[in-house]
């Protein structure tokens, strides 16, 4: 049977954001070898794929343009991956000065989130906001706004939303850091690459400075990486303690996150005193989820309050809400489509614009596309994990 109903154009930007996909990895790719070369072309690439994505989608055009302009930049300061290339052949500790100057740049992402992107979490939310205001504000001395916040809690229940909506709200530059990352591919070097990406956030101010896995840097490591690590700590202790001096005006958060807060030193605890626990969505932040998710789209046939239940019951984090949702929507669009599904070889072979010529139709969400979905989609949190996250909260968690 069809529903009639709202009818989708096929995303047509869909082709371009794979393909900055894929330039952005082959930019990291050629930049980890030390390939200057190979990293500028894929940098210009990146900058031309956004100056296409500004046409294909006006109302993000300023943010695509804004990218475009921020790629151009990258490849035209590559200039650390020639440096990274000399220290790997043996270069001498001049070279390494100014190894990574531009490092911080390639960290920049341009954030289009805004608040209204996050269902529940509406304390965090509030916090957020009050800690940029008392930022911006003209005070006394001895009021000092935080300078960072630390977000734990379990995966995929919105620590890295949060710090990119921060970022779109504000318009702040987004640096978006995961420390695992960082200390694997930079082994030994990580430490410039701190002092890098603070120079980057200054110069760029306002920032937010999101950095994702912080227990990955710990003083008490004794694998091969604990001496980089321990050094890394160290940098970005005193980053965290000095950028924010007095007199400047400028606002750098840093909004750091961790799914295992137990592995954290005292010593990065104790630069965090505002420690938000980022609970699984209650039924409530359920509902706004899957309404955020499902924007545009008919739900009105569809028992919120039931899903939002069924949702608590199951565990589920915003990511699994988010596969709950595609998953439903997969299957209306299915239903609503049967003449593009049933002939998908056909549809296959068509030449890309002839596709674009053709339009996807939606029509309304039922309670069966849900319920199909729930029964599909397992959390992968046990009792265990929540119980650690609880505990830890108990113990350490302070708002
Ligand atoms: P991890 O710890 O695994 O890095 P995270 O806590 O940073 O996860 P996000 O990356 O912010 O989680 O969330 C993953 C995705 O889940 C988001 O891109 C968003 O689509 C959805 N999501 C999670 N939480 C929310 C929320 N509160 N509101 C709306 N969407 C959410």
């Amino acid at each position: 049977m069809m529903h009639g109903g709202l009818i989708l154009k096929i995303d047509l930007s869909g082709i371009l954001y794979a393909s900055l996909q894929t330039s952005k990895k082959k930019f990291e790719q050629a930049k980890t070898k030390g390939d200057i070369e190979e990293a500028r072309k894929f940098a210009t690439e990146c900058a031309n794929t956004e100056r296409k994505l500004a046409t294909e989608t006006p109302d993000q055009k300023k943010a695509h343009m804004n990218n475009a302009a921020k790629w151009d930049e990258i490849a035209k300061g590559v200039k650390f991956v020639q440096k990274k290339a000399i220290v790997e052949k043996g270069g001498n500790d001049k070279d390494e000065e100014d190894d990574f100057s531009g490092f911080g740049e390639t960290l920049i992402e341009t954030s289009t989130v805004t608040w209204k992107d996050i269902g529940g979490l509406a304390e965090t939310k509030n916090l957020i906001m009050e800690t940029v205001v008392i930022a911006g504000l003209s005070k006394p001395e001895s009021i000092k706004p935080d300078k960072g916040i630390l977000f734990f809690g379990p995966p995929g229940t919105g620590k890295t939303l949060l710090a990119a909506a921060a970022a779109g709200s504000l318009k702040a530059t987004f640096f978006n850091v995961k420390v695992s990352s960082l200390l694997s591919k930079y082994f030994g070097e990580s430490t410039k690459l701190i002092t890098a990406l603070y120079e980057s956030a200054r110069k760029h101010a306002p920032s937010i400075v999101f950095i994702d896995e912080l227990d990955s840097i710990t003083m008490s490591r004794e694998d091969d990486q604990s001496d980089a690590s321990r050094k890394t700590l160290t940098t970005l202790l005193a980053e965290l303690d000095g950028f924010q001096d007095k007199k400047s005006d400028k606002l750098i958060l840093t909004l750091a996150a961790t799914n295992m807060p137990d592995k954290l030193d005292d010593a990065v605890l104790s630069r965090f005193p505002k420690r938000i626990y980022i609970q699984l969505p209650d039924r409530k932040a359920c509902q706004e989820i899957i309404r955020i998710q499902t924007k545009g789209l008919d739900i009105s046939k569809v028992d919120l309050d039931k899903i939002g239940d069924m949702c608590v019951n199951q565990k589920y984090s915003g990511r699994d809400l988010q596969n709950v949702c595609r998953d439903a929507m997969n299957s209306m669009t299915h239903r609503v489509n049967k003449e593009i599904f049933d002939n998908i070889d056909k549809m296959a072979e068509l030449p890309f614009e002839e596709l674009q010529k053709k339009t996807l139709k939606a029509g309304p969400l039922f309670m069966e596309d849900f319920m199909q979905a729930i029964a599909r989609i397992k959390s992968p949190l046990t009792p265990a994990d929540l119980k650690r996250q609880d505990d830890w909260n108990k113990q350490f968690g302070a708002s």
